[in-house]
């Protein structure tokens, strides 16, 4: 049934060996890079290449400031930690995500709201955002957004850029402002995607990004916080143990974390960024080809929204329903081609299944529909 699929997959990897769903990368400067530091012996959390790759990264995004941590999750639990989200408040995020996002804000203390999400984006829906408060919530006095029943104050929102791809962040902004909401964005898979010319993380107070293995450029482990310049220096401040500055004295001035990413690791992301344009093309260029194989089929390419440059890091189609879905998987990866489904709803894990949440029926309708196809960049990858 998906054979002409599995095929084009296999012309595209050129090779009939087992295809992974995404793979990294390394043929540039990561091997010397990574010598170098361990010749340095500066391998672990002070060293050139994490400042390096923090000033890179900065220059690349546009942020003003960006700070590099252990993980893309670390990343988002000093963010929320930053933004002032504390125990016993919400965080409005998106039921269609992967499990971190969640797991910092219950790190928090806090408790996730889940909202749905645009069938166009993938990301959290400002409609249904902004219907949802005038339901739910008032502004108060002090101009706190809080519950109308239970008088919960909401202190932020988590908006995630599902595969690469922009959510409405504009509009996102306009109405968190209009809520008095703290936007962070959860950009660990949206490296290099752009919204309107601007990168994905720098809309909000705080963004974060992730170099996980299987994300578009990797450290190994690793992420990063933008944002600007003061909440940098906290942000600095709070991943490094909150220690003041003193020639020989061990000064803490807050319960710090030990979130500062490895030099070593740094090394490793720098050697990366160097290349990330040219995985992007490469991945663009992939993408249209899907786009183009699977016109007229029964599976329906989902393509950059509009006004956006994606990266498309993890490319996906839409299936008929599920049972297609369900055929396609087992298709696929019978055959050693690698597919997966979008992960399963937040509120449909033990954990996060008595929080909050509104009418999800954009995100019940994808997490039925949506495969990821094989989308590494490998040498054979043609442009
Ligand atoms: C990868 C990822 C993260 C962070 O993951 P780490 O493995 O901790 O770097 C967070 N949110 C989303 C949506 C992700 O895909």
């Amino acid at each position: 049934m998906f054979d002409s699929l599995i095929s084009f997959v296999r012309e595209q990897y050129r090779t009939n060996e087992f295809i992974p769903l995404h793979a990294p990368i390394f043929k540039g400067n990561e091997r010397d890079y990574v010598v170098e530091t361990i010749e340095s012996t500066f391998v672990s959390s002070v060293g050139a290449f994490v400042d390096r790759f923090e000033r890179d990264m900065s220059a690349y995004t546009g942020s003003p400031k960006a700070i590099a941590t252990v993980n893309g999750t670390a990343a988002l639990h000093a963010s929320l930690l930053l933004a002032g989200v504390k125990a016993g408040e919400l965080v409005i995020t998106q039921p269609l995500t992967f499990v971190a996002t969640c797991n910092a804000i219950a790190y928090c203390g806090a408790e996730p709201v889940f909202i749905d999400v645009d069938r166009h984006t993938l990301g959290l829906s400002p409609v249904a955002l902004d219907e949802w408060l005038h339901e739910y919530a008032n502004l108060d006095a002090d101009g706190l957004c809080r519950l109308k029943d239970s008088g919960k104050v909401v202190r932020a929102c988590l908006p995630m850029h599902t595969f690469g791809h922009p959510v409405e962040i504009d509009q996102l902004l306009a109405v968190g402002k209009r809520w008095g909401l703290i936007i962070v964005e959860d950009a660990a898979e949206s490296l290099g995607s752009l919204y309107k010319g601007q990168h994905t993380g720098t809309f909000g107070q705080l963004g974060t990004l992730s170099f996980n293995g299987n994300k578009i450029i990797t450290t190994g482990g690793g992420g990063m916080i933008l944002t600007g310049e003061e909440l940098g220096v906290k942000a600095k401040h709070l991943t490094t143990t909150a220690k003041l500055p003193h020639p020989y004295e061990y000064v803490h001035d807050e319960v710090g974390y030990n979130y500062r990413l490895p030099n070593l690791n740094a090394a490793l992301g720098c050697a990366q960024l160097e290349q990330l344009e040219g995985f992007i093309t490469l991945k663009r260029s992939l993408a249209a080809r899907y786009e183009s194989e699977l016109q007229g089929s029964e599976l329906q390419f989902f393509q950059e929204p509009k006004d956006c440059r994606s990266n498309y890091w993890l490319n996906a189609v839409v299936c008929e329903n599920r049972d297609r879905r369900d055929a396609l998987l087992k298709a696929t990866n019978d055959q050693g081609v690698m597919t997966r489904p979008i992960w399963q709803l937040m509120n449909h894990l033990p954990k996060y299944a008595t929080c909050l949440r509104g009418d999800l029926s954009n995100a019940t309708w994808l997490e039925a529909r949506i495969v990821n196809l094989p989308s590494s960049v490998t040498p054979e990858l043609s442009a």
